[in-house]
């Protein structure tokens, strides 16, 4: 096959044999891809520095049908972000992030929407390096962005039970298992099943009004991104925590809860408007 030209996202890698290294990266046009990198740990190696995690890259490489792990070939790097490795705070989001593409992109599977969230996400992680608030909201809106690339998008506009639009309230009850918010009727009937401890609790309209415009846009720009106070954070990281534990162990649902497409639309969300 001719030899592979494209942009890379470093996102791990372990140690093999003495002197070798298995590097991890997302790729646009084939999600994950994994190479073996010969003498990458010799202080010698022509690669020594660019294949750090989190390094944005642009590689050359030749595909190979019978195999998936493949022999570097060029590796120029295009961002480095020396940002996010000057401030614990920022290498700390960045892990995270990277974490979890790690564990949810495929390989050999088209990532282009992966990718860009990604060098998205370490781009602005990079220009606020030290503001610990945008970057902890940033990390928020990045994990609920990544549920509606996967598949795993929550339903929050109708209730999950009745399908009713939902009306304004302060709280709404959380059912993890059916993947979204149900209106207050439904959720002042309980059934044991879907309202056990784990599986449901009550988040309140700011942070399901956070969430929802995450989900249909990651901000392109820090002034984009609504900053949260310390208790909503909270509130909207647990429940991301929880949500994407509940999903991932399951694969991804079809059907109307959890479509595979992003919606389009005004981000000026309340329930019971139209938009
Ligand atoms: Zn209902």
């Amino acid at each position: 096959m001719d030899p592979v030209r494209q942009q890379a996202i470093v996102i791990g890698g372990v140690n093999y044999s003495d002197s070798s290294r298995v590097v991890w990266m997302l790729t646009p046009d084939y999600g994950r891809q994994s190479f073996l990198v010969k003498g990458a740990r010799r202080q010698k190696s022509k690669y020594l520095g660019s294949l750090e995690t989190f390094n944005l890259v642009r590689v050359s490489y030749r595909r190979r049908e019978r195999s998936s792990l493949y022999t570097l070939g060029e590796v120029d790097v295009e961002n480095h972000f020396g940002g996010i490795r000057r401030s614990l705070d920022a290498f700390w989001a960045a892990s995270q992030a990277t974490e979890l593409i790690k564990l949810i992109s495929h390989e050999e599977q088209e990532g282009a929407a992966l990718f860009e969230l990604l060098s998205g996400f370490l781009s602005l992680t990079d220009r606020k390096s030290g503001d610990r608030a945008f970057l902890a909201s940033l990390l928020a809106a990045f994990r609920w962005r990544l549920t509606s690339l996967i598949g795993l998008e929550p339903q929050l506009v109708e209730c999950v039970r009745c399908e009713k639009k939902l009306t304004r309230a302060e709280k709404y009850r959380f059912l993890l298992i059916r993947g979204g918010v149900c209106c207050a009727e439904c959720g002042g009937s309980p059934e044991p099943a879907d309202l056990a401890e784990e599986h449901a609790g009550l988040v309140s309209y700011e942070a399901l009004r956070f969430i929802y415009r995450s989900i249909r846009r990651f901000p392109a720009d820090p002034e984009d991104l609504p900053q949260l106070s310390g208790s909503l954070l909270g509130e909207i990281e647990e429940l991301a925590r929880r949500y994407l534990a509940y999903h991932l162990d399951e694969k991804p649902r079809e059907g109307k809860i959890l479509p595979r497409t992003a919606p389009t639309g005004s981000l000026n969300w309340k329930p019971g408007n139209d938009n």
